[in-house]
């Protein structure tokens, strides 16, 4: 069945999509249940990053067709509130089984879009996936508490939903991150107005129409494209009483004070610079290949990428074998097959990451392995870096900020407090991977690290979702994490009824104006 939502746009592209210009393609918005074109004037290119192909443009989307988003999911609301728990896990549960079938469409979107491989841009949907998996617990996970506190008393808690609530997605998970936020919010009972990445927009509008397909209503689900504008304009509306973000710090900190000053409660998940620490006494295969395969994969733009890597003592001789197994990686288009690692997203993307490299060496760094002038034959105008591994100092650009690249800086720890110290004083505080034997490493370094998502021989230890995202200081704005028991409170918020139904009727006649005890 062809998909509608995106006739004009990605979707049509999919089937021949190597080096074929769709200029003039539009990618629609989502409002009250309708694919709709919008009449602004301004638009958002979408380009694919392994050729500059113009693959879509996205709009601007005017206040007018915001308000109109904004009333069709309050109107929504009045409804999808009051639908049976069973029947909101019936739509999620629907919506499972129509990802399963399309996650080709989805994937291919992906790395037409986004650049990743076709096996990362399954996972990027999978984990996506098992939020909505998740979300179909939503019978058990809503129950409330209730005591009887005296005779004839009693008094119970119910979780009811906020109303409409908004998601800002970043571009790096086009579908996983807009899933995080679409079954929790809708299963609890809220409608949704998703605003997706503005520079890859297909999954999640494919997403979009298998929510449609799954059964959820018009207006429970919206979504509006744009770039600050659209921003702005969700933190600003009064009727929206929530905001999941994911993106970037200059974003989110924006987001996080103008919609928090709006009275609306935030969620904001940020940047990052996650550290790995290798210890003398670790599985050397299986630390090399994970922190390779997490400073690398997805070309180092994942917010849980492995950035630093510290060598301790005798681990320090591994460093050759570390630049050597790198050096093999293939860096190709997303579609070719065996390739490891895509594009950087854009040519500014590019620049940046080249341009930290370079400052790196200006600032006296090491440069081990150098991907700034790798050719890739074929795509001669993608946007490609290759692996790079520094040598720096804790004190250097590359190391303070977040590349967000295929770039490992490797930065010199003598002992198990030294490193612990370095990750500690770092301002992100999203991830930290410890690879050891040892029980009681492993111990020192998970009680005495302080970042969110520590890994003990697992490079990239985001939580399932049966927990929460747990990022912390730099890497995270708000206090109620994503998905998990988390999520559901995030998108609930508790009304607590205390009632009496006597069981005999004793005649007092006389009010009490005591405080009830
Ligand atoms: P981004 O901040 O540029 O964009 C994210 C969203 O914010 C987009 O929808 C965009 O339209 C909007 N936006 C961008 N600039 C804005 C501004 N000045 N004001 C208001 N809105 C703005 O982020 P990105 O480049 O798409 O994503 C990469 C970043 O996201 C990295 O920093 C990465 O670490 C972070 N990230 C974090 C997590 C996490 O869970 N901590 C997960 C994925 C990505």
């Amino acid at each position: 069945m062809p998909l509608s939502s995106l006739a004009n746009g990605p979707a049509s592209l999919l089937a021949s999509w190597k080096g074929t210009s769709v200029s003039g393609g539009t990618t629609k918005n989502f409002i009250g249940g309708q694919f709709v074109e919008s009449s602004t004037t301004e638009w958002l290119d979408v380009h694919d990053p392994s050729t500059q192909t113009l693959l879509s443009r996205v709009p601007e989307t005017t206040p007018t067709e915001f308000e109109d988003a904004v009333q069709k999911a309050s109107a929504a609301f009045k409804t999808w509130s009051k639908t049976s728990i069973i029947g909101r896990q019936k739509v999620a549960i629907e919506l499972q089984h129509l990802l399963r079938q399309n996650a080709d469409a989805i994937a291919n979107s992906i790395v037409l879009e986004q650049g990743k491989t076709v096996a990362d841009a399954h996972g990027d949907l999978l984990r996506g996936l098992q939020v909505v998996e998740t979300a179909i617990g939503c019978t058990s996970t809503l129950i409330g508490d209730k005591l009887e506190v005296s005779k004839d008393m009693d008094t119970y808690v119910r979780k009811v939903p906020l109303g409409v609530v908004a998601s800002i997605a970043p571009f790096n998970f086009p579908a996983m991150i807009p899933l995080w936020s679409i079954p929790m919010a809708l299963v609890t009972g809220n409608t949704l107005i998703l605003k997706p990445s503005e520079r890859d927009p297909g999954a999640a509008m494919i997403i979009a129409e298998l929510c449609q397909r799954a059964g959820v209503p018009p207006g429970v689900l919206n979504v509006v494209h744009g770039g600050v504008p659209t921003v702005n304009a969700i933190c600003d509306h009064p009727a929206i009483r929530a905001i999941s973000f994911v993106g970037s710090n200059r974003a989110g900190e924006h987001i996080y004070n103008r919609a928090t000053k709006n009275g609306k409660r935030v969620q904001a998940n940020l940047g990052a610079k996650n550290h790995a620490i290798i210890m003398p006494d670790a599985n050397r295969n299986h630390a090399l290949n994970s922190i390779i395969g997490a400073a690398f994969g997805a070309a180092g733009q994942r917010c849980m990428a492995l950035s630093v890597a510290m060598l301790v003592g005798e681990a320090r001789q591994w460093l050759p074998e570390l630049i050597e197994r790198s050096q093999k990686l293939k860096v190709n288009a997303g579609f070719e097959p065996g390739t490891d690692l895509g594009p950087l997203i854009s040519p500014a993307a590019k620049a940046r990451v080249t341009g930290l490299i370079a400052s790196a060496e200006e600032q006296g760094g090491k440069i081990l392995l150098d991907g700034r002038n790798i050719q890739v034959p074929n795509y001669p105008d993608g946007n490609f870096v290759g692996p790079t591994i520094i040598e720096a100092d804790t004190n250097m650009k590359c190391y303070e900020e977040e590349i967000f690249g295929p770039v490992l800086v490797v930065v010199q720890a003598e002992t198990l407090d030294e490193a612990i110290e370095i990750i500690n004083s770092n301002k992100y505080g999203n991830g930290a991977a410890i690879f050891t034997n040892s029980g009681a490493t492993a111990r020192k370094f998970e009680s005495d690290v302080n970042v969110g998502q520590i890994g003990v021989n697992v490079p990239i230890p985001v939580p399932l979702p049966m927990f929460a995202w747990s990022g912390n200081k730099g890497s995270f704005l708000g206090d109620i994490g994503f998905y998990g028991k988390s999520g559901v409170n995030f998108y609930t918020e508790n009304k607590t009824i205390t009632s009496l139904w006597k069981s005999e009727d004793a005649l007092v006649t006389r009010a009490s104006v005591n405080m009830p005890t």
